[in-house]
């Protein structure tokens, strides 16, 4: 069940028992490895002359071998429904974004927020809003998907598991005391699954009881369907891990058409992964559908999907496509949504729609920008 993590690239994705590897050859004491997982993880701290408790010497030498935050959150733009967007710039000066979700402002926190069953003990005082975190997990994405700019700009490079989970500490830090982090989706930009070391470790990371602590069932994963990924995840993280696919079609052409990877990984195959994937009792996978006009909106697209998912524990979550500009795709009519919601639900299906908020920030679905590059596009986030 634990997943077997390549070497880290950055000291700030060091495990405490990495740490303690580190920190033997450079002579010091063992009790020092968790000290400094906890500042980094725990504290949210990430310079090492914050860390007040070690010696100056160790300080200098976490600096010297590179220990600072891996981003920097440039701007933060706050949307009239309390959705905020982090813009996060990375050592290169590229950037990646980030939203965190008040739940209840928004349909997309409620439908990932975690159920009930996963909730902490009572909590102290007064309780604090709880906030969903979306971030990305690669700059562009390699992917192609003709509906999202993110694929069409393409991969511009991997992301560190570090700069992934300083997403994550950085989130934290802009909540403080107001608000609890209660779960994170990897809905940004990029494709989990094609950068799956990375996000192992930054799994392992946020999981860890050291650190961040947060439970893997708070975790969503929105993958297009990579399914030796989806196989390795559920091997990787026994399930724990919430998994949500991005299907958008019925039928094997109009996938293709929308989503290259359909090629590699035709719907038979990827449904059949979906059966395998090892989800605890009561948790469902979310089945999402991006609707877009014309191609994969009418109630035969509905009736065909029911088909597939049938057997399959899903919920359904609608997303009316975000038009970019980059692609002649548009978005459905308000008619064309509600008659697919209502073939599904009539077959007994679960379904919500992800109603756009943070519009005015441009922090919807297809609305996060990839700054940093020659031109200007803009991409997903969920
Ligand atoms: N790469 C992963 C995760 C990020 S995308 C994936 O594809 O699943 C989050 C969701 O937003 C995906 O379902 C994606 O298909 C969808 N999406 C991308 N571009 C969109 C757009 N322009 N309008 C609506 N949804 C979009
Ligand atoms: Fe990549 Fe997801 Fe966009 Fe497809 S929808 S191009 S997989 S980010």
């Amino acid at each position: 069940m634990k997943p077997e993590l390549s070497a880290p690239q950055t000291l700030v994705e060091h495990l405490p028992e990495e740490w303690e590897a580190l920190l033997r050859q450079w002579g010091e004491p063992r009790f020092r490895a968790l000290q400094v997982f906890r500042w980094i993880h725990q504290r949210g701290v990430l310079d090492p002359e914050q860390m007040t408790d070690l010696p100056k010497a160790l300080r200098a030498r976490l600096a010297e071998g590179g220990l600072a935050a891996p981003v920097e959150v440039a701007r933060v733009l706050e949307s009239g429904d309390g959705t905020r967007k982090l813009l996060c710039r990375l050592g290169d000066g590229r950037e990646v974004e980030s939203v965190l979700i008040p739940r209840g402002a928004v349909a997309a926190a409620d439908i990932y927020a975690p159920q009930q069953d996963d909730e902490d003990g009572p909590q102290q005082g007064a309780p604090r809003a709880a906030v969903t975190q979306c971030i990305s997990s690669q700059v562009g994405c390699a992917m192609g998907c003709s509906f999202c700019a993110s694929g069409i700009a393409g991969l511009k490079r991997q992301m560190t598991a570090g700069e992934i989970i300083a997403q994550v500490i950085e989130g934290r830090r802009v909540l403080g005391e107001a608000a609890r982090l209660s779960g994170v989706v990897l809905m940004g930009m990029g494709e989990p699954l094609h950068n799956y070391p990375a996000v192992a470790r930054a799994l392992t990371l946020l999981n860890h009881p050291e650190g961040i602590r947060m439970s893997l069932r708070r975790v969503t994963l929105s993958t297009s369907g990579l399914v030796d990924g989806i196989e390795r995840l559920g091997r990787d993280f026994g399930g724990q891990v919430g998994l949500a696919v991005s299907v958008h079609a019925p039928a094997d052409p109009i996938r293709t058409r929308l989503m290259p990877v359909n090629r590699r990984h035709p719907l038979q195959e990827l449904i059949a992964a979906l059966r395998a994937y090892p989800l605890p009792p009561h948790r469902r996978i979310t089945v999402e559908y991006t609707l877009i006009a014309g191609i994969n909106d009418a109630p035969e697209h509905a009736r065909a999907l029911c088909e597939r998912l049938r057997g399959i524990a899903v919920k359904v979550n609608l997303i009316p496509m975000n038009p970019v500009p980059e692609s002649p795709l548009g978005a459905p009519s308000d008619g064309a949504v509600e008659g697919f919601q209502r073939t599904l639900r009539q077959h007994g299906v679960d379904v919500f729609v992800r109603r756009r908020k943070g519009d005015d920030i441009a922090a919807a679905c297809g609305q996060l920008a990839l700054h940093g590059e020659k031109a200007k596009v803009r991409t997903h986030t969920g």
